[in-house]
């Protein structure tokens, strides 16, 4: 779901029963990429270098990180096995708590550093923790690496960066940087996530069939019924099996796995808490016969322009228990079927592990290196997961719009945001990797709960965790480094000092950056974007949406700004009044605000984005009957943007006129009048090009709607 809890869930919370372990035969066989389908879109395939690079000795990743050594990237200073372990001995002592362990330990020293003064090049970045919860003691780790400012209580000014745990209402701030964007908690909850899938697979069905085909509970029912008997008559041979999840669950949290709609418990819960059905993913690839998923790391580093990293390396979490195909027999075996850590660390065959290669929590690279050793073709399997990761997020992207304009609206003093996300990704037999969810607030925890002797806990240090965690959030942080530019400007001063001017300090301290690793976080967008810019079109959907919300700081359509985006667009004609219009918008609204989502404005009787989607499918499709939808939707949008820029013009020329024959513009500079958005530009000249350019996109308008 969105958000990852951070204490483990019990036993107890869980849908499913644990029974006994039963034999497995399968085996090693799941290892062989057999069937490998070939790449639909491969933006990485030449040039990606997979984390766990084959050319690294397979298993023994700890003389430099196998996730960081992409062709062309230089040596590390550093490698983080060695790091960890002096990390570790400053800041760890297992059984007491995070807060005193936190303030121990200081950040490596660069030779010829004076102690305790203010660095040369200023106070550094300030970083307000107060909020961090668990991911308290993998921040302080970064923080020490970069030398920058913590206040771990908050601060009277304001601070550059505000490291929230869980979202991003957790304080009020009006300026810098917050780790969490706004909604981000509410767009990838399972329903939400599941039907912004839907959208993007309706849209296009190759591109995003990494997501398994999912209903939404309870209104789907009778459809997911209905699809259910369709396929069981026309192959009565076809015996799947489907995992329901709740909505807004996490750690395996009431999920089970079903052979038959009416295995769906109907009682109680499902009614007052929606869930997913999933088709459940039976050939799994297993690694010493065991089903394990693997836990990414996605930055998120701006909405617009999109910007997208990903960590090199990540987690795989294992089952505790062979895995053997849905059965009756096993459908209820948790550490058979459920790969959440949560849950299998309470099975007696978790493996707590101080090696990255072994244990029932490993790095994603070292499975690669394993796979790789067995001949897979893993450059292949890092250029698919790119790809479901950037359809990921463009699948996200429109709510999220819409979210933030809401909650930070341009011109609104506000703070700019990023965020961490986790994506959890299941690698079919054929390494086919398939989507299972992404998490809002993935764990960040670098330590875990340790039973010393019954009834006595302590915290222990988890080196897997700490490996790839404090890469993750110290490189997100120099990724985001508000001082970066203000540094690099004066790195260029100083090449090129002024006649006179004395040299740098000759104990002035080298930057931090000097002694880091090479960034583990590897952009994919807007690198790989011509690839995948045109699956964008809910995004232009959402640009639309938002254009007509009117009132600043909501997130949904009222009928009126649906009668304007109507109008000014020019889509209601004799065979679609205004009548029919109002209609649509009733019909549609009302069904989405019955659907009881746990959205912001659950109160607020408009239209939600995705309500707003679905009504212009709907008049694409009346509008352009023949084409494929993706291209229905395409042409409305090109119709839509073109009238609107039309208008634009027309009243650009309008009130510029207006101004003019009131005298109050200046002959040479025109300032746009009431609805101009463009610049000033010279008064008579202009109204000649912009009739120009107004005729000319109206011609083109006309010319690809074919009316
Ligand atoms: P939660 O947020 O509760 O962890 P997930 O969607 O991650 O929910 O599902 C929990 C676990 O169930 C996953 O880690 C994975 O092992 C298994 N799982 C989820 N969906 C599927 C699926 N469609 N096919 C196979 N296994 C799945």
């Amino acid at each position: 779901m969105g958000t990852e809890g951070t204490e483990p869930a019990g036993l107890g919370t869980v849908g499913m029963g644990s029974a006994g372990i039963e034999p497995a035969e399968m085996g090693t066989e799941g290892m062989e990429p057999a069937g490998l389908e070939p790449a639909e879109i491969d933006p990485a395939r030449e040039a990606e270098e997979p984390p766990g690079s084959p050319a690294l000795p397979a298993e023994a990743p700890q003389d430099g990180p196998p996730a960081a050594a992409p062709s062309g990237e230089g040596a590390l200073p550093a490698a983080p096995g060695r790091e960890r372990e002096r990390e570790r001995g400053r800041c760890r002592t297992g059984a007491q708590g995070s807060a005193g362990r936190a303030v121990r330990g200081s950040a490596r020293r660069a030779p010829g550093r004076r102690s305790g003064g203010k660095s040369a090049r200023g106070p550094g970045v300030t970083v307000d923790s107060s909020k961090a919860k668990t991911s308290l003691e993998a921040l302080k780790i970064s923080l020490r690496q970069l030398r920058w400012k913590e206040f771990p209580f908050g601060r009277r000014l304001p601070c550059d960066i505000y490291w929230h745990g869980v979202s991003f209402h957790d304080n009020n701030i009006f300026s810098g940087q917050v780790n969490k964007f706004p909604g981000m908690m509410e767009t990838v909850r399972k329903i939400t996530l599941s039907r912004a899938m839907r959208t993007m697979q309706d849209l296009f069905p190759l591109e995003y069939n990494f997501y398994p085909r999912s209903w939404i509970l309870p209104e789907e029912l009778p459809l997911f019924v209905a699809e259910f008997r369709v396929m069981k008559d026309s192959n009565p041979s076809w015996k799947p099996t489907f995992i329901v999840k709740p909505d807004g669950g996490c750690q395996g949290d009431g999920i089970y796995l079903i052979k038959d709609p009416s295995d769906i418990r109907l009682t109680g819960s499902i009614q007052s808490r929606p869930a997913v059905v999933q088709e459940y993913i039976c050939k799994p690839l297993l690694m010493d016969k065991l089903k394990f998923d693997i836990r990414l790391y996605v930055l998120l580093k701006s909405l617009e322009p999109l910007e997208i990293y990903i960590a090199k390396d990540g987690l795989s979490r294992f089952c505790t228990q062979p895995y053997q195909e849905p059965t009756l027999k096993n459908l209820h075996q948790v550490f058979m079927h459920l790969t959440n850590y949560s849950l299998n660390i309470h099975s007696g065959n978790f493996i707590h592990s101080d090696s990255v290669n072994t244990g029932s929590k490993r790095t994603f690279s070292s499975i690669l290196c394993r796979l790789s050793s067995r001949g897979a073709d893993v450059k292949k399997l890092w250029s698919d997961i790119i790809s479901l990761v950037i359809k990921t997020i463009i699948a996200l992207t429109p709510e999220l719009k819409v979210y933030y304009q809401s909650d930070i609206p341009a011109g609104k003093p506000g703070p700019t945001c990023f965020q961490i996300l986790g994506f959890d990704i299941l690698l079919m037999k054929n390494l086919k990797p398939m989507l299972l969810e992404v998490n809002a607030n993935p764990s960040m925890r670098i330590e875990h709960e340790q039973e010393l002797s019954p009834g006595v806990f302590e915290n222990v240090p988890s080196p897997v965790d700490e490996e790839v965690k404090v890469a993750v959030i110290r490189d997100t942080l120099r990724l985001v480094d508000p001082q970066k530019k203000k540094r690099k400007d004066t790195q260029c001063q100083s090449l090129e000092p002024a006649p006179g001017a004395s040299e740098e300090l000759p104990d002035a301290p080298p930057s931090p950056e000097a002694a880091l690793p090479s960034l583990c976080l590897k952009q994919v967008f807007p690198k790989y974007a011509k690839q995948f810019s045109y699956l964008r079109l809910v995004d232009r959907v959402a640009a639309l949406f938002i254009r007509f919300l009117g009132v600043k700081g909501t997130t949904k359509l009222g009928p009126t700004g649906f009668r304007t985006f109507i109008r000014n667009c020019k889509l209601s004609n004799s065979n679609f009044s205004m009548a029919a219009v109002d209609i649509l918008y009733i019909d549609i609204t009302r069904r989405w605000n019955s659907m009881g989502i746990d959205h912001k404005e659950s109160g607020n009787p408009g239209m939600c984005l995705q309500a707003f989607v679905e009504a212009f499918f709907c008049l694409a499709q009346k509008k352009y009957k023949s084409l494929p939808l993706h291209e229905q939707v395409e042409s409305l949008i090109d119709f839509c943007e073109c009238r609107l820029a039309a208008l634009r013009d027309k009243r650009l020329v309008w009130g510029c006129g207006l101004a003019g024959r009131h005298g109050a513009l200046p002959a040479t500079g025109a300032t746009p009048g009431p609805g101009c958005t463009s610049p000033p530009r010279p008064h008579g000249p202009q109204v000649f090009t912009l009739q120009k350019s107004s005729q000319l996109r109206a011609l083109m308008c006309r010319d690809r709607a074919g009316s």
